[in-house]
């Protein structure tokens, strides 16, 4: 079988298609025929070693995946069922998705949700699945569509442009924001409401005029601050990104003068019945549109390229790698 492999050499991360066999594969209950992976920010960040992702090598990346159980000794799983995988560390510290097979643990796996293809399943992928995360956790908060305006930050990226799609079915109010003015037309597509340029975000006063009921930040440091000090009062932040940066130069006061909620978003870890909730919740509230409007679909051997992109911001939405 193919798969992607990530080597190191002279410090540097090397990626390259390469045949592999069922016993080089980690262990696991379940094997799967993986149909479809994704190129998600971490996996940019490990393809590239921009980030220090994976550590222990030789390693197949690939945070997630979609694919058709070939054999199982957990009993929730069959031969021939659809399943799909996202987080736990696969494609970090346990070969992942971007490969023909897969061996993992049948607790990290979902049964494929009703309503979805696998293909679709990975248009959605981590990134659409933590966005849906985020809209929960406004939820969880009390914010609703006529508290006011969400804002979205890093927009145009995966987990942005899911989560401005989905906000825009829920009947929320969506302000976009992105570094680039060529990503316009397509979040306007998406549901975007208005659009503001990311270097309106730079300076930030630890409390400026209450502009949000909502955000979803993808984003981190400058960016997250200024939307902090622009909450409005009992407004809420679901934080899931770092794409500006980890840093987060802010102050209390947003927290202790305007109560406002900075609610972090975790979808590597998150348990298996919020999973399920969110899977449902997607496959009813992210318009079909979404899966032609934000796909971009790639080959194996494309993913190094692509990587690189998405490490430029020079892609927008998803990348949906073609397996099998
Ligand atoms: P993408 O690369 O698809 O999107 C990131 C977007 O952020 C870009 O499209 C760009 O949007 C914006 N951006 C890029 N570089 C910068 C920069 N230097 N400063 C400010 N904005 C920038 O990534 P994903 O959507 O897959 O992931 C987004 C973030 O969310 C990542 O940090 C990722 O690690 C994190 N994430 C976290 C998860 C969790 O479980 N907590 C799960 C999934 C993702 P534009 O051009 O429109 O400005």
């Amino acid at each position: 079988m193919q798969a992607l492999i990530l080597e190191q050499q002279d410090g540097k991360t090397q990626a390259s298609v390469q045949s592999i066999t069922d016993d080089q594969l980690p262990q696991g209950d379940v094997m799967v025929d993986i149909q479809w992976s994704s190129l998600n920010y971490k996996d940019a960040l490990a393809i590239t070693g921009k980030g220090k992702i994976i550590r222990s090598f030789p390693m197949v990346p690939g945070i997630d995946f979609a694919g058709i159980v070939h054999s199982s000794e957990d009993p929730r799983f069959h031969a021939g069922q659809q399943v799909v995988l996202t987080g736990w560390g696969v494609g970090e510290n346990h070969w992942g998705g971007l490969a023909q097979r897969a061996r993992v643990r049948g607790e990290w796996l979902v049964a494929q949700p009703e309503g979805l293809s696998s293909r679709q399943a990975m248009i959605i992928g981590t990134a659409g699945f933590t966005a849906m995360l985020c809209v929960m956790a406004l939820e969880d908060a009390g914010i609703r569509p006529q508290d006011g305006e969400i804002v979205v930050t890093g927009a145009s990226g995966g987990v942005g442009s899911a989560a401005v799609a989905i906000l825009h079915k829920l009947g929320y109010q969506v302000v976009a924001v992105s570094g680039r003015e060529s990503t316009h037309d397509y979040l306007r597509q998406l549901g975007a409401n208005r659009i503001l340029g990311r270097e309106e975000f730079a300076e930030t006063r630890p409390l400026e005029k209450q502009l949000w009921a909502g955000a979803v930040d993808t984003v981190g440091d400058k960016v997250l601050a200024k939307v902090l000090a622009q909450m409005n009062y009992g407004g809420c932040v679901a934080a899931c990104g770092l794409a500006g940066g980890f840093a987060l130069p802010t102050t209390v006061m947003p927290f202790i003068l305007r109560n406002v909620r900075l609610q972090g978003v975790d979808s590597v870890m998150a348990p298996a019945a919020l999973r399920v909730r969110a899977w449902k919740r997607l496959v009813q509230d992210l318009p079909s549109s979404f899966y032609t409007q934000s796909a971009t679909e790639i080959t194996l051997a494309q993913a190094p390229e692509y990587a690189a992109r998405i490490m430029n911001n020079q892609t927008q939405g998803r990348t949906l790698v073609k397996i099998a």
